[in-house]
């Protein structure tokens, strides 16, 4: 497979192109400071992809004369990045971004980045075998996996293909199919049941019915393996920055044989998501959860490993998608509402509640459960409290927004654009207010 000119064009382009934009900020900032009016300066280089596109294709013949040997899309996707990158450092520093501040763009490396490209015209196609597929440049490739799924819904026309994405990772090179799909709407096999689901480290979940899902810390079951080759890696002659040292094939193999235990130990824990994901949104109409602060809880280092190898980031948001296919619904319970230290069954608060103490007992009506069963129940019995709004809610901003009884959920979508926060909140218990709520539809 001649990935390799894709690879180097890949970065050559967007190093290239970033050159250029930081170039001319240069040049327009010195400009200005010699006293040259605005209209004297170096023309802006423009930050829109096609504006980087032009830019590209008058440059290449001189900074790239091997451009041809390239895809098109190789070139393509790291202006696309480029052009993404600028607008979040921009709209960052501006303040129309929320959230953490963006950095300028940095320069990447061939060694060191996830080499990936995206082809979004040409021939993307699925062979009838279902174990090649087709895609431009590149041409037939042999699949490790049947691709008899995707096969399926083409066949049946309820999948179109936008884009395929290519990318090496963990050593093993994969391609991904953006579609868009006509999903039938699903059903629950209880729509009217709730489920609370308490998320923690010593249980992954427990759920308010008093299951429990037992956590398999996958990154603890590696550990011994992945120390044994960090530290067999760092004995090599590894790259050095400073100096200009080039890795040796040897340390080049071993921490090849390390992104590999890493790589396997992400691929188990999304498993094991998507399997309780799943189960939960094709059982339960409704699902309660936290909004656990999981930044924060990351910054805890004593905690922190814990809690990125639970993946509870990742679960929240596969249950909000999740319920939106299965035609349920996901309550997010408030950051701030006491699961924990309310009594499921006269309602009581505690004012404290120690994390060593395992079993909730209740002084008033001498309730003794589990303490994480006990959270599980007023997470579902929170829900009850909100069921009375009915489909229709309103989002964050006030506006309008209806439960979407069905019809397709996917929708041609740009990639990297996916809405974020569709979930709301749910305020704690007592002061509940229609309006604050939203559901993941
Ligand atoms: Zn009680």
């Amino acid at each position: 497979m001649t990935i390799y000119p894709l690879r180097s064009g890949l970065h050559a382009i967007g190093g290239t192109s970033l050159a250029r934009v930081k170039a001319v900020m240069d040049q327009r900032a010195a400009e200005r400071t010699y006293g040259i009016d605005e209209a004297g300066l170096t023309p802006t280089q423009g930050w829109s992809l096609p504006a980087l596109r032009r830019a590209w294709n008058q440059a290449k013949a001189d900074v790239a004369p091997w451009w041809a040997e390239c895809s098109k899309e190789a070139f393509n996707t790291g202006l696309d990045a480029l052009a993404r990158g600028l607008t979040n450092w921009s709209d960052s520093r501006t303040g129309k971004r929320a959230g953490r501040r963006v950095g300028f763009p940095r320069f990447k490396s061939r060694r060191r980045s996830t080499p990936s490209v995206r082809f979004t015209t040409g021939a993307i196609r699925v062979e009838p075998d279902r174990r090649y597929v087709v895609l431009p440049r590149l041409g037939r490739l042999k699949l490790h996996e049947s691709a008899r799924k995707l096969a399926r819904r083409l066949e049946a026309g309820t999948a179109r293909v936008l884009s395929a994405t290519v990318r090496r990772d963990g050593g093993r090179w994969y391609v991904s199919f953006t579609c868009a799909v006509q999903r039938t709407q699903g059903m629950p096999a209880c729509p009217d049941a709730t489920v609370g689901v308490d998320l923690g480290v010593t249980h992954l979940a427990v759920l308010s019915t008093g299951e429990v899902e037992p956590n398999p810390r996958h990154v603890d079951a590696a550990a011994r393996r992945m120390r044994r080759l960090a530290r067999r890696a760092s004995r090599r002659v590894g790259p050095d920055r400073r100096t200009g040292r080039r890795a040796s094939k040897r340390w080049e193999r071993a921490s090849a044989r390390l992104g590999r235990a890493h790589a396997r130990v992400a691929h188990l824990r999304r498993d094991g998501l998507h399997k309780l994901t799943s189960r939960l949104t094709r059982e339960y109409g409704t699902i309660v959860v936290e909004d656990l602060h999981v930044a924060g809880m990351l910054a805890n280092r004593r905690l922190a490993r814990r809690i990125a190898d639970a993946g509870f980031a990742e679960l929240r948001r596969q249950l909000a998608y999740k319920t939106g296919w299965n035609g349920g619904r996901l309550v997010v319970a408030d950051r701030w509402y006491p699961s924990s230290k309310t009594c499921s069954g006269c309602g009581a608060v505690k004012t404290k509640l120690a994390l060593s103490e395992r079993t909730y007992t209740c002084t008033l009506c001498g309730l003794v459960l589990d303490r994480d069963v006990n959270a599980a129940r007023n997470l579902a019995a929170l829900a009850a409290t909100v069921a009375g709004s009915g489909s229709e809610t309103r989002n964050g901003r006030g506006a309008d927004r209806k439960t979407r009884p069905g019809g397709p959920v996917a929708v041609k979508r740009q990639p990297g654009t996916a809405t974020a926060g569709k979930t709301g909140t749910v305020p704690p218990q007592g002061r509940t207010s229609n309006h604050e709520l939203t559901y993941a539809s």
